[in-house]
């Protein structure tokens, strides 16, 4: 159900958009063609972002065209599988030429700086809702899962956590930092990092992985059920930023590292075994991964450590639940 006097998926995005050498027919056919190579396996990954829901008014167009594709791409990463492909599926309100430039430009960046082509696409009317399939590859049977890990196994996150939760506390005015904090972590809310070298990196040394999209203990719960296993965490190790560690309490800093959400960073494990290969690799890695716990067989526990002792959230503080701009967060609203 198309709608507008033109084809608003040709105008601001297939004509502009550079394309890979393996996309045969891309958008104008019921469906895109591409070429696959018969020794890798297809990883296939979706993220919708709704407005109102996932972002507010303010977001700027570009931030909204970065991010979606970055969140799929983040997803493809912990899947250690490299970007080739994804469509776009937009609703719109209303054709709004300056919001399509500035989203399709931001679209346009990442599909070229991680070289994964827009291959189709579809427009219908109604409230703004962007959705992204993206497909991307890996050796066969290499794509890293989250049923993995071990008891004994470190657990990493490639990098500072919390500001993007930090970000969005400072927007609803439910925490005051300095501004050129403020400005810091709105960039790794509006744009966040998908790790895409490092995933495809950890193939055949990470034992499970993870994104970390929705809070460290929410995101690292998925690792310990799907593995059947437990965790132990010090937090004294945990990666914060500048913004972080100057403008919060401790404990407010720690809260929103643990259970805000929108990070991006992965969370991973590594078999002892693998740790020589695994520091060496990150010796010469532009992301520098930061070791925070170990695995445990305490099925689904977690054990937070601080300075040596117990350490425990305030209760209620259990990661990101998908209602950050409804009323219904008021509730962990000091988080
Ligand atoms: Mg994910």
């Amino acid at each position: 159900m198309t709608f507008g006097e033109f084809d608003v998926i040709e105008t601001y995005f297939t004509h502009r958009f550079a394309q890979r050498d393996d996309v045969q027919v891309s958008v104008g056919d019921d469906g895109a063609v591409v070429a696959i190579d018969p020794t890798e396996d297809l990883v296939v990954v979706t993220d919708t972002m709704v407005a109102g829901v996932h972002f507010d008014a303010n977001t700027p167009a570009r931030a909204i065209g970065h991010k979606i594709l970055a969140v799929n791409l983040s997803d493809l990463a912990a899947m250690g599988a490299e970007p080739r492909w994804f469509s776009l599926a937009l609703t719109l309100p209303e054709i709004d030429e300056e919001w399509l430039t500035g989203f399709s430009t931001g679209l346009k960046e990442m599909s070229e700086y991680y070289d994964c082509s827009l291959i189709g696409g579809d427009t219908t009317r109604g409230p703004l809702t962007i959705t992204i399939t993206a497909h991307g590859v890996v050796p066969k049977g290499k794509a890293l899962l989250r049923s993995g890990a071990k008891p004994g196994d470190w657990i990493y996150v490639s990098h500072a956590l919390g500001d993007a939760g930090l970000a969005l506390a400072v927007q609803q005015k439910r925490l005051a930092i300095p501004d050129q904090h403020y400005r810091k972590v709105c960039e790794r809310l509006f744009f966040p990092t998908p790790r895409v070298a490092l995933g495809q990196s950890l193939r055949g040394i990470a034992s499970s992985a993870i994104d970390i999209s929705d809070g460290l203990l929410s995101d690292l719960g998925h690792i310990l059920k799907a593995s059947r296993v437990g965790a132990r965490l010090s937090l004294d190790e945990l990666p914060l930023s500048l913004p972080m560690t100057e403008s919060l309490s401790q404990e407010q800093a720690l809260q929103l590292a643990l259970t805000s959400g929108d990070d991006y960073e992965l969370c991973f494990t590594v078999p002892e075994s693998q740790r020589g290969l695994f520091d060496t690799l990150v010796a010469h890695a532009a992301t520098k991964p930061i070791c925070i716990g170990r695995i445990t067989s305490d099925l689904n526990r977690v054990v937070l450590e601080l300075d040596g002792e117990p350490w425990q959230l305030p209760a209620g503080e259990q990661g990101y639940q998908h209602f950050a701009f409804s009323s219904e967060r008021g509730h962990d609203g000091q988080s």
